[in-house]
């Protein structure tokens, strides 16, 4: 590793190879937030080559980018045919018809340091049978299509409305991609050809374009889509395989007409062997079919997407492969990679997008001016196998806790799942206790939601859940529902929202 680096030797150089949502997004960051003194910062995409083209569902944390970067939300939703999302539908997924939601933001409150659920798992003893849905502000929103700002829905009994976006990919990444060229990232238009290595340190030195010139930098970040230009073809870091828990390895892609409802939440139907998203902007709905190639075959598959869909399709479906896992190492010598040449797991909770954003955070909190040192090297390697394995477990969950009756949902109900998930779902099962540890990223109401959707029944609740007098019980879970429904029925209709603040042009 370069270890000879002088201050005075000129901007620490960052080369981001491809410009999709993770190149751009990694410039943006990076260009609003490093000192132009000190870092330099170029991008390298080919337009022959384009995008994935997909990515198109997100988590609240995205706001996050918005605030860094300074981003009003409606000219950002105006800009990319945006709409609101308040959380995820799941349909089918447990029993055949059965349906739940994971909605974003709280489910009930907790008393003291008791957690919702365990008054409501006693509340069922008693016969109050309302489900989460309705003590979760977001849920109900979300089922009755409605939407306003968390800051005008904010109340002391239950929080407010918590929001993420749908938005269109291609949009979005040219948005970020003015928002980073307006401050001062340098864009190459060309096709890489290779990367050549430094023959003492084995580091990457520099990368080869077409036509014929070379670009060298002091860190990489290979945002180059699933091939991984620098971390696989050139370093070969070696991937790690998760296909044994999450078998599906291809989606089909259609885009269909818009002008149907525009739900303020992403809809992800199981089908026999995978599952399709509903993803409605402003002027389409976007749908894609993930399924496995070893239970269904390409036409068959393109049937259930076209048979899916709720609209008329705009173009044939377009076909996506990936192999579900992570490079053995996300950061390897000078070069760390980020998107689709990071690893893959299927959108079903819209993670890939925010896994990008996270390590672009983690990729400053680490950041070398100078030699990179292999300490740090490590921590983000540790750091970031972490949150993508914790990902992997909530996604493995949805498929592994299902009552459906095809081959490929049996076989997925009895694999066997990793230990840190059967660790969850056995501690859930026992007293309908949810653990967070580290910096998770889904929370506690996130699992409690999917737990249950799935069909997974705690045999207890907490022994402080029996504080309250069975009358007091009653009268904390009616207040909890009245408090939701009251709020949700002064909100604007979503549609309303869009038309009145963000109408695309
Ligand atoms: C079916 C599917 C659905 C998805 N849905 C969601 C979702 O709902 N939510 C979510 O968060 N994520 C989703 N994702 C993931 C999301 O699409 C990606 O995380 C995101 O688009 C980032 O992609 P990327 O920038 O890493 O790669 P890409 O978009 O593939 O970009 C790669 C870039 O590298 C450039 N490049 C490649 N090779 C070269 C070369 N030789 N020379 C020069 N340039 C080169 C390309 O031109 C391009 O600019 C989905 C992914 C798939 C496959």
């Amino acid at each position: 590793m370069r270890g000879d680096r002088e201050v005075n030797e000129g901007p620490f150089r960052i080369l981001i190879v491809g410009g999709g949502t993770a190149g751009w997004m990694s410039a943006a960051i990076m260009a609003r937030l490093l000192p132009k003194q000190h870092y330099s910062i170029t991008l390298i995409e080919s337009e022959e080559i384009g995008t994935v083209g997909v990515g198109e569902a997100t988590i609240p944390q995205i706001q996050l980018v918005n605030a860094v970067l300074g981003i009003d939300e409606d000219d950002f939703m105006r800009a990319t045919q945006g709409t609101f999302k308040l959380g995820i539908e799941f349909v089918g997924w447990g029993i055949a018809d059965s349906r739940y939601i994971h909605a974003f933001g709280n489910t009930g409150r907790p008393i003291g340091r008791t957690p919702f659920q365990h008054f409501w798992l006693r509340g069922r003893t008693l016969g109050e049978l309302a489900t989460l849905d309705s003590y979760c502000l977001n849920a109900a929103a979300a089922y009755a299509g409605k939407f306003t700002r968390g800051t005008d829905t904010r109340s002391k009994t239950l929080g407010g409305l918590v929001h993420a976006f749908h938005f269109d990919a291609g949009s979005y990444a040219r948005f970020l991609r003015h928002y980073a060229e307006r401050h001062g990232v340098r864009r190459l238009e060309g096709r890489i050809t290779h990367a050549t290595r430094d023959g003492d340190s084995g580091d990457v030195a520099s990368v080869a374009l077409g036509d014929g010139s070379r670009q060298a930098a002091d860190l990489y970040l290979d945002c180059s889509g699933f091939r991984g230009l620098l971390i696989e073809e050139a370093l070969h870091t070696g991937y790690e395989e998760w296909t044994r828990w999450l078998p599906c390895d291809r989606a089909l892609v259609v885009q269909s007409a818009g002008g149907a409802d525009i739900t303020p939440y992403t809809r992800a139907t199981a089908k026999q062997a995978g599952w399709q998203w509903r993803i409605p902007l402003q002027n389409r709905i976007g749908n894609g079919h993930v399924y496995c190639s070893g239970a269904l075959d390409e036409d068959e598959a393109s049937s259930v997407l076209l048979d899916g869909l709720d609209s008329a399709p705009l173009g044939d479906p377009r076909s996506l492969r990936f192999t579900t896992g992570r490079r053995k190492a996300f950061w390897n010598r000078n070069v760390v990679a980020l998107g689709l040449a990071a690893g893959f797991m299927e959108p079903l909770e819209s993670t890939s997008i925010h896994l990008v954003q996270s390590a672009i955070e983690r990729i400053l909190k680490f950041l070398p001016n100078g030699p990179i040192r292999p300490a740090d090297v490590e921590a983000y390697n540790a750091q970031t196998i972490f949150e993508w394995e914790r990902v992997r477990d909530f996604i493995i969950l949805h498929y592994h806790a299902n009552a459906r009756p095809e081959p490929f949902w049996q076989q997925c109900a009895a694999m066997p799942v990793p230990d840190s998930l059967t660790a969850k779902i056995d501690l859930f099962r026992a007293n309908g206790r949810i653990e967070r540890f580290h910096e998770e990223l889904f929370s506690e109401a996130g699992w409690l939601q999917v737990m249950v959707g799935q069909g997974i029944a705690p045999l207890g609740y907490d022994p402080f859940a029996d504080g309250p007098s069975d009358v007091e019980l009653r009268e904390f879970l009616a207040l909890l529902r009245q408090t939701v429904s009251r709020s949700v029925a002064t909100m604007p209709a979503h549609a309303a929202f869009l038309a009145e603040h963000c109408r695309a042009a």
